[in-house]
């Protein structure tokens, strides 16, 4: 069970960036290969992470690897790559590799790849016709309405305008209301992005998160457009492999994905 040399195998030196603003800090990318790896070694990594005061994420890679950024003071990233490739019982010693990469200034140490909670979009005709973005937080979906609907185009600013938190229940809801109709547009979950906790993020008015829907996928941003006027934010996509610039995605795809029907046929529909 001894690191032996192992430590000492770091194929850059700590020094290699000379642009970070403090001199003791560096970050680090490292991917880890260690067969029978679980998400026990994501919160494993997380809480020695956390330990020596190191910020950044860790998250399972599609080829089962871990994938780690990790910054901080420079002796702490040190140890969390000692760490790293501690072998683990009956599963030998992990390969890990390391890149010297930016400091991107996080705040926390994240498990990346899991679900913040759930999310739905509801197309709404009520005195005008909108789109209820809503997150899971805790017990209730935060809620924005946004009157054009998202955009996959990072090009595209929708104003959203937050609203009253709603019950979980009302996620699956569909049909005619007392004055127009409710589409369940898009649904799915949502992980937390960016370098803030969440949901503290929300509360400091730049949120980012990432969508797992059936019609929108990848990272989005509500951004409040001023300190002062609390319930304005504006939704956009952020630039990623799922941005789809020049989309119109409300347009394309305004079907339900619960029933297939769009808002009109709900609205034709007799109650
Ligand atoms: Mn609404």
């Amino acid at each position: 069970m001894s690191r032996g040399s192992d430590s000492r195998r770091r194929g850059h030196r700590a020094s290699a960036s000379g642009e970070d603003r403090h001199p003791a800090e560096r970050a680090i990318r490292a991917v880890v290969t260690q067969p029978g790896q679980d998400a026990s070694s994501r919160e494993a990594v997380r809480a020695r992470a956390h330990e020596l005061g190191v910020r950044g994420w860790v998250r399972d890679s599609d080829d089962g690897t871990l994938a780690v950024h990790a910054e901080g003071p420079a002796a702490g990233v040190e140890a969390l790559i000692s760490f790293l490739r501690v072998p683990s019982a009956g599963a030998g010693t992990p390969e890990v590799t390391v890149e010297e990469v930016a400091i991107e200034g996080h705040e926390q140490f994240a498990v990346r790849g899991l679900s913040a909670g759930e999310f739905v979009v509801q197309e709404h005709v009520a005195t005008a016709h909108h789109f209820d973005l809503r997150l899971q937080v805790g017990e209730v979906m935060r809620s924005w309405a946004v009157p054009k609907g998202p955009s996959l185009d990072p090009a595209v600013k929708r104003l959203a305008v937050q609203v009253e938190d709603h019950g979980l229940d009302h996620n699956a809801f569909e049909g005619r209301t007392e004055r127009g109709g409710v589409l369940v547009w898009d649904r799915g979950y949502y992980e937390q992005g960016g370098r803030v906790p969440w949901p503290e993020a929300l509360e400091r008015g730049h949120a980012v998160f990432v969508l797992h829907g059936q019609k929108l996928h990848g990272g989005f941003a509500l951004q409040r457009t001023r300190p002062g006027q609390k319930s304005q934010w504006l939704l956009l996509k952020r630039r990623d492999e799922e941005a789809r610039p020049g989309s119109d995605v409300v347009a394309e795809q305004a079907e339900s994905v619960l029933s297939g029907r769009t808002l009109e046929d709900v609205l034709g529909e007799h109650g």
